[in-house]
């Protein structure tokens, strides 16, 4: 097999071409579009596999971080081969495995986002000079939407106690980072995966970040044992820690609000290790080393 998905940045319309030929490559992959982002950009979503639920993969909620949408695609790339091909992966019968169950991919949850940090100011079109403000010319580093919201701080999960904590953080305006909006599902890009969830019948999710080789699990007491059970076989699995937020990464992020919402199982996976943005090189090793573990995040 010859990989189509490289470890090369892809910025909104590369990542258009990209889905275009993993879909003609492979015909059991279903594209449909889950809502825009604030500067009109589809966000896409790719079915493989129908079933009674489904497990939603989504990635690059922000923007320094995209090189998940890679990650994501990897995978999704790899299951779609054993797929189709009735081959295994890791060992395991990817058919028989997906039998009665579906999976989602969103691949860049933050479109917008995701240019500003490959291409700078000219992907902010007329908040260009705003934003060049914001970041100190750092465009690299950003994580926010085009608004300046971060996606995973905007979802409906404790919203007060976001806020409360992003002022004794001294994050008061739209940024680069870690501002959360000024009421929860504020943004497009986070209504979409609200009404994807809510029309589908999710399974568990896994919102893939970077970096430190790390999961975070659960929110609260929702789902407290299976998610705890199923995080634990994880970690064994590809070698990453289990952890515990803390400080403004409590509350208001896509696994918080989807976990205490239809009490199910939600992971936050930060792949990789090193300084965001990670070198885009490194890609496919980072997804290799996590392969048998997100592929059994897929199916478990
Ligand atoms: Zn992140």
């Amino acid at each position: 097999m010859t990989r189509i998905v490289r470890s090369e940045n892809y910025t909104y319309n590369d990542l258009s071409d990209l889905i275009k030929t993993l879909c003609k490559q492979y015909s059991s992959i279903e594209k449909f579009t889950i809502g825009k982002s604030v500067s009109g950009k589809d966000i896409t979503a790719l079915r493989l596999s129908d079933g009674v639920s489904s497990t939603l993969f989504a990635a690059a909620f922000h923007g320094s971080e995209h090189i998940t949408t890679n990650i994501s695609l990897m995978l999704l790339e790899d299951l779609a081969y054993a797929y189709e091909n009735s081959r295994s992966s890791d060992g395991i019968n990817i058919k028989k495995a997906l039998e009665g169950r579906g999976l989602i991919f969103v691949p860049c949850v933050n479109p917008d986002g995701v240019d500003i940090s490959i291409l700078g100011a000219r992907a902010a079109g007329n908040r260009a000079g705003e934003i060049t403000k914001q970041c100190g010319g750092d465009f690299s580093k950003w994580n926010a939407n085009i608004r300046g919201i971060d996606i995973n701080h905007n979802f409906d999960a404790d919203f007060p106690d976001v806020k409360r904590r992003e002022m004794d953080a001294g994050i008061y305006l739209p940024g680069p980072s870690r501002f959360g909006g000024d009421r929860p599902e504020s943004e497009p890009e986070t209504a979409a995966l609200v009404s994807l969830c809510e029309n589908e019948n999710i399974h568990h999710v896994c919102a893939l970040h970077t970096q430190g080789e790390v999961i975070y699990w659960g929110y609260k007491d929702y789902c407290l044992n299976r998610c705890k059970q199923m995080a634990q076989i994880l970690a064994a699995t590809g070698g990453y820690a289990l952890d515990v937020p803390s400080g403004t990464a409590i509350g208001g992020g896509f696994k918080d609000w989807f976990c205490s919402r239809f009490n199910r199982p939600g992971f936050t996976i930060e792949m990789g290790r090193g300084a965001n943005p990670l070198p885009i090189s490194g890609a496919l090793q980072i997804y290799l080393k996590a392969r048998e573990m997100l592929t059994i995040c897929a199916i478990l």
